[in-house]
């Protein structure tokens, strides 16, 4: 019977499709992320047949080589698979899979949840009323910004980016203006987006901006000082993507000097650690890395990467492989 490495508890549904096969599971026992050293350990002279792995594995020669060549798939636990050097597992000829379309729904969510919180100063709002300082409504108290009829700035119109877009024009009937290599002039008619052949003209015409690219050397840093500098002073920058697409100490100087007015980020550069400049600043909202994190979504992640597995050790095509 195959036999499958998971390198972390996951909710259940996907273990139990895998179970359901017959196969034979093995989840790591340590209620944290593997080091190399323990994942390599784990994994090597254990001839399995599969990996389903997570975004804080990082997957590279030495970890392909520990799992030797039994090991037909890695299925990543996640859309994002900045985590797995995609160029070894071809040259070994591994497959890779991944989790789209599943968590689309919930990170636009989060993305909304962090925008509007932002704008509306949910944590600062929060904050002051447990320190007992609310002493009676008052018509200039914390007051935020409105989203309705702002400009959105999308950069990357892909799953995510799109839904995003949906909630922002249908909802808030904001204006949408998008950057992203792959142009799509139906969505635009649709949603009234425009499309900016230009990441600079993007930034100083929105009022929030919304980051939805995938982590690559070309999107590493993206947003830096310079980019910083050109949005308007009074704008926001969401980002749920990846940490290391926004250079982390030139937000935190960014909002410090009021280059920006605020920013609302669930990843970070260096993660699990932030940088520290952020921790005082009132004027961005954090949260751990969970975008995708609902009880609902977190089920069919483990389900789509328990089917990629499945598909794959049945010698079928899965049905999300990464090329
Ligand atoms: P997707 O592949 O559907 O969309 C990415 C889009 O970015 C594509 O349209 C692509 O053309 C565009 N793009 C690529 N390079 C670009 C560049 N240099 N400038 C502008 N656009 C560029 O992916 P998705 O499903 O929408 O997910 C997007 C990313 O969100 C993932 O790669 C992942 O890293 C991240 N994510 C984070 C969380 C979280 O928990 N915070 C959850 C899910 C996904």
């Amino acid at each position: 019977m195959p036999k499958i490495f998971i390198t972390r508890l996951i909710p259940d549904r996907g273990i139990n499709f895998l179970k359901n096969k017959g196969y034979e599971i093995t989840i790591s026992s340590k209620d944290g992320v593997l080091t190399k050293a323990e994942l390599i350990d784990a994994l090597k002279g254990k001839n399995y047949d599969a990996v389903l792995c997570l975004l804080t594995d990082k997957i590279d020669a030495d970890v392909f080589e520990a799992a030797g060549p039994s090991v037909k798939i890695f299925a990543n636990y996640a859309v994002g698979f900045d985590n797995i050097d995609l160029a070894e597992a071809k040259k070994r000829g591994v497959t890779v899979t991944n989790t789209p379309d599943v968590l689309t729904e919930t990170v636009a969510e989060h993305t909304f949840a962090l925008m509007l919180a932002i704008a509306h100063r949910i944590a600062e709002a929060d904050k002051f009323m447990r320190s007992g300082k609310y002493l009676g409504w008052a018509p200039m108290l914390l007051l935020g910004t409105d989203l309705a009829r702002k400009t959105l700035g999308v950069v990357g119109l892909g799953r995510i980016g799109s839904r995003v877009v949906e909630h922002a024009a249908r909802g808030f009937e904001m204006k949408v203006i998008y950057y992203d290599p792959k142009r799509n002039e139906e969505f635009e008619t649709e949603f009234g987006a425009v499309y900016k052949p230009n990441l600079d003209d993007l930034l100083s015409e929105a009022d929030f901006v919304s980051i939805h690219v995938p982590l690559l050397p070309a999107t590493r840093h993206l947003i830096n000082a310079d980019k910083l500098r050109l949005m308007k002073t009074t704008a926001y920058l969401i980002n749920t993507s990846r940490g290391p697409i926004v250079d982390e100490k030139a937000l935190a100087d960014a909002l410090g000097q009021g280059i920006i007015k605020g920013a609302a980020i669930d990843v970070f550069e260096n993660e699990p650690k932030m940088e520290p400049a952020l921790r005082s600043l009132d004027n961005i909202i954090v949260t751990p890395h969970i975008a995708s994190a609902t009880e609902e979504t977190r089920q069919k992640m483990g389900e789509v990467a328990a089917l990629n597995i499945i598909a794959a050790l049945e010698g079928k095509t899965p049905p999300n492989l990464v090329k």
